[in-house]
C-alpha cells in the first residue's frame, strides 16, 4: 500500500518481480501495526519523502533469501519458514558510527517505512504484504507460541523501551531503584514492565486515566521517594522529567521524537544535583534480540497482546491510520493482509 502523500487514500500497487541480492530476505507479512509516527506522517506533521510505503512494526515469515543467505542477531542461518521480527534500521557494519555501536546512527542508514520506494525496490514498508529485508537489518528469530500482536511492535515500542531501561541500567543497578516513567503509550508501558521486571519500583505518569489504569497492568504503582531514574516517553514532560529526578539521578528522554517547544535547561540545577540526561533513539539488534527474548520470557506475565485493539484488514489502511489518530483510539491497530 503505497503513501503518495497527504490527503491521498493509499493506492495499491503489485510488485510482480522481487530481484533478492545475495544477502536479502524476503519475508512474507504476518501482521503490522500502526505506530504513533505513521499517525503523524499522514497527518502532514511530519516531513516523509513519497511515494512511500509506511509502517515499520511486523512480524512475518521468511520465504526467499539471496543467493548467500542472511542470518539473524544471534548469528544462526536464516530458513525459509522461520517466523521473525526486523529492525527498522538498515547499517552498513563498517562506518564509524555502526562500529561504535550506534548502527541506528549509521552513515548510510536505511529506515524501512520511512524511505521513498524505488532505490531499494518497492518492498521497503510494512503496510504491505511483503517486505524485502536488505542485509544490514537486524532479524531475530521468534517463538510460534507469542501471539503476532505481541509481536508486530517489537521492532519499534518494545525494542526502544528495552534500549531506554538498558541506558539507565548502565547508570545504576535497577533492582531496588525507583523509576518514574513519563508517558502510558507503548513504549512507557513496555518500559514499565522491563523495569519493574529488572526489580525497579516503578510509576507511569500520563494524563489519561484509562491508560494509567492499564499501567498498572504493566508493573506501574506509585513511589515513595523521588526517583532515581526518569523515563520520559511521553515528549511533553521533559522540564518535569529533569525537575522531578533524584540527586544523582539519570534522566532517559526517548519520548521526544516529534516536533515540540524546545525545554528550557536549567543547567545550574543539572549541575548540582549531579544528574545524567541521555537521549536514546531506537536501538541495536542486540536491543531488539533482548527485548523479544523478554516477550518471550517474563513479559508473558503482562498484556501486551492487549494493546492491539483492533485489527483491520491491509486494504482498509486509511481507515485503520484515522482509527489510530482518534480520541480514546487503542494503543496500537493491527493490519493483516489478505482480507
Ligand atoms: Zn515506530
Ligand atoms: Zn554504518
Amino acid at each position: 500500500m503505497v503513501w503518495i502523500g497527504e490527503g491521498h487514500p493509499h493506492e495499491t500497487i503489485a510488485v510482480p518481480g522481487v530481484a533478492l541480492a545475495d544477502g536479502d530476505v524476503l519475508v512474507a507479512v504476518e501482521m503490522s501495526t500502526i505506530c504513533g509516527s505513521d499517525v503523524h506522517t499522514v497527518q502532514g506533521r511530519r516531513h516523509a519523502p513519497t511515494p512511500l510505503v509506511l509502517g515499520h512494526e511486523s512480524v512475518g515469515r521468511v520465504i526467499a533469501t539471496g543467493d548467500a543467505g542472511a542470518t539473524t542477531v544471534d548469528g544462526t542461518s536464516l530458513r525459509i519458514g522461520d517466523r521473525v521480527v526486523w529492525s527498522v534500521t538498515v547499517s552498513c557494519a563498517h562506518c564509524d558510527r555502526c562500529t561504535q555501536g550506534m548502527p541506528q546512527k549509521c552513515r548510510t542508514l536505511g529506515k524501512y517505512g520511512h524511505d521513498r520506494v524505488g532505490a531499494h525496490g518497492d518492498l521497503t514498508g510494512a503496510f504491505a504484504s511483503h517486505v524485502q529485508l536488505r542485509e544490514g537489518t537486524a532479524i531475530v528469530r521468534v517463538p510460534e507460541a507469542l501471539p503476532a500482536s505481541v509481536l508486530a511492535p517489537a521492532s519499534c515500542a518494545t525494542a526502544t523501551a528495552w534500549a531506554a531501561v538498558a541506558r539507565a541500567a548502565r547508570d545504576r543497578d535497577l533492582d531496588g531503584a525507583a523509576v518514574r516513567v513519563h508517558g502510558a503509550g507503548l513504549v512507557g508501558l513496555s518500559a514499565a514492565a522491563i523495569a519493574a521486571e529488572q526489580g525497579a519500583t516503578v510509576e507511569v505518569l500520563d494524563p489519561n486515566v484509562d491508560r494509567r489504569a492499564f499501567a498498572g497492568l504493566f508493573g506501574a504503582t506509585a513511589l515513595d521517594r523521588d526517583p532515581d531514574v526518569v523515563i520520559e516517553a511521553s515528549g511533553h514532560a521533559v522540564r518535569q522529567a529533569l525537575d522531578g529526578v533524584a540527586v544523582g539521578g539519570t534522566v532517559v528522554l526517548v519520548g521526544s521524537v516529534f516536533p515540540a517547544e524546545p525545554v528550557p535547561l536549567d543547567a545550574e540545577s543539572i549541575v548540582r544535583r549531579l544528574v545524567t540526561v541521555a537521549g536514546i533513539h531506537n536501538y541495536t539488534g542486540t536491543d531488539l534480540a533482548e527485548a523479544v527474548a523478554f516477550l518471550a520470557g517474563r513479559g508473558r506475565a503482562y498484556p501486551f497482546g492487549d494493546a492491539v485493539g483492533a485489527v483491520r484488514s491491509l486494504l482498509d489502511v486509511d481507515a485503520a491510520l484515522v482509527e489510530a489518530a482518534a480520541p480514546g483510539a487503542p494503543l496500537r491497530v493491527g493490519l493483516v493482509p489478505g482480507h
